[in-house]
């Protein structure tokens, strides 16, 4: 072997030794629970800490030693440590120079500080590159192994070379790695775990506005009704009865505000006569949480289901169909086989099963683990189909439930509640069918093909004219 291969394979091994061995800065939760991690998937881990002697709890078969003894030993240094700490980095920033520098460390508040930590340690560090990176997995989750919801790992920096040395750790460890981008993204990285269900905080404000709603209209109308002018004391139906009305009424309501923007955006795409144009902001943040909206409105729709089957055992149910049997006897009575009231009820429990039972395939089908194994046709098919279905059916079984009672008097000008729970379906359902008439679906197919109209400005700028004003 002459002396040239041996100093290549001196190099490769070195090469190989500093891309195998790993860094880390702190020994606490989340340093200890990293290093393990990376131990498993065959890494070498060498910590580096203010008191060496005293690290405990760290796993077997990692060094330990000073940061800067540390950082000699590797080329990527994950920093896990709190950013009030970063000041111990300015003394080390000639061993960290060439170094990458992996930010994980996220802050308690949003907005504290007027830069990210990341863009704060590469001021600190300027010699050294920074990735931010691994600041959304969690302590717990790089123990545990990294279940589904918690297995991607956004990264950001400004030297692609840096970032897939963290993209390859990343992945050694059984991650996925997302690339968002610059370093001046470590911002909004570092907002992400702090966020609280962001895409939720608008459907439970509607869920909790909507139920608070209905709930007072029926205990107004049918508790405090009876008081007031019959003097009879029924507020034992709050629990139940009530109860099954508000559930019922608010999941139809919220089933129709999930499929209502879609409709809204069609018409607005057939009066601006293109798909191009920026739909407004609300519409936006709107069609963006119609899958949270869904899955609380199943949830309305699962109580619904659970109140009705206890109504049979009711003491209340119980009690009135004694009295009643009781009182056909007494005055010798028959009670008459009606076969309208037989389909009628025939009818709205069967649409309320088949409604609920497509209402659960959408609600499993945007799981995704279910959707990622749809293609796009099916994923729409399901849920845009099946899903206005779910809405006539839901519909239908309301309608239904109601009957005639739209025709009874109203208690003090109110009417049934039932009636409230169909004016947003039956907006949403009439729009789609004035959405799929033949020559408006065209249209619409057409724009969403990329087709646009022509405006008169724009067909006169292509013609060569200017925008001057007319002259009379
Ligand atoms: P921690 O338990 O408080 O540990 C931080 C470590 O920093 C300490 O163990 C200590 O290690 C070192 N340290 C403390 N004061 C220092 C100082 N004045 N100068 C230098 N080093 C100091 O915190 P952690 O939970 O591991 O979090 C570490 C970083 O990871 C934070 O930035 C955090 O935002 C981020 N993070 C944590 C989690 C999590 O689940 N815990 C998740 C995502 C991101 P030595 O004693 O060995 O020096």
């Amino acid at each position: 072997m002459n002396s040239d291969s041996v100093a290549m394979m001196d190099l490769h091994e070195k090469l190989h030794k500093k891309e195998t061995t790993v860094c880390i800065f702190g020994t606490g939760d989340f340093g200890r629970s990293l290093g393990l991690r990376l131990l498993q998937s065959g890494y070498s881990v060498v910590y580096g800490s203010r008191d060496p002697k005293n690290s405990l709890l760290l796993p077997k078969g990692s060094k330990v030693m000073a940061h800067a003894a540390a950082a000699c030993e590797a080329s990527v240094i994950f920093v896990a440590v709190q950013r009030e700490h970063y000041g111990f980095l300015t003394h080390l920033a000639p061993d960290l120079e060439g170094k990458v520098l992996v930010d994980v460390s996220n802050n308690i508040k949003m907005g504290l500080y007027p830069e990210s930590n990341a863009e704060y340690l590469s001021r600190l560090v300027p010699g050294a590159t920074i990735v931010k990176a691994f600041n959304t997995i969690s302590a717990w989750a790089l123990q545990s192994g990294g279940l589904d919801a918690n297995r991607q790992v956004l990264i950001c920096g400004d030297q692609a070379e840096a970032k897939q040395q963290v993209v390859d750790i990343a992945q050694s460890l059984g991650f996925t790695a997302l690339d968002k981008g610059s370093l001046r993204a470590a911002a909004g990285l570092e907002d992400l775990p702090l966020q609280l269900f962001p895409l939720w905080r608008l459907p439970f404000c509607i869920a909790i506005g909507l139920a608070a709603f209905i709930f007072f209209y029926v205990l107004t109308r049918d508790v405090i009704y009876e008081r007031v002018t019959n003097g009879k004391d029924i507020s034992f139906r709050i629990m139940i009865s009530l109860a099954n009305k508000v559930f019922p009424i608010v999941s139809l309501v919220m089933l129709a505000l999930c499929y209502l923007p879609g409709a809204l955006a069609g018409f607005l795409q057939l009066y601006n006569g293109t798909k191009y144009r920026r739909f407004p902001d609300w519409l936006d943040r709107w069609m963006l949480c119609r899958k949270q909206l869904g899955l609380l409105a199943l949830a309305f729709a699962f109580l619904h289901v659970l109140y009705t089957f206890v109504i049979p055992i009711r003491y209340y149910v119980r009690y009135r169909i004694n009295v009643y049997t009781l009182s056909l006897v007494k005055d010798n009575k028959t009670y008459e086989f009606d076969n309208v009231a037989a389909w009628r009820h025939d009818s709205y429990y069967s649409m309320g099963i088949l409604g609920f039972g497509l209402f659960v395939l959408l609600g499993i089908t945007s799981l995704p683990s279910v959707s990622n194994s749809l293609n796009w046709k099916e994923f729409s098919f399901v849920q845009s189909k099946l899903g206005y279905t779910t809405v006539l059916l839901c519909t239908a079984h309301a309608f239904l439930y109601g009957w005639d009672k739209f025709l009874k008097p109203y208690k003090w000008w109110m009417p049934p509640a039932y009636m409230l729970s169909l004016v947003v379906p039956c907006v949403v359902l009439i729009l789609k069918l004035i959405l799929i008439t033949p020559c408006v679906d065209r249209k619409v197919t057409r724009i969403r093909q990329g087709w646009e109209r022509q405006s008169k400005t724009s067909a006169n700028c292509r013609d060569g004219k200017t925008n001057q004003p007319l002259m009379a």
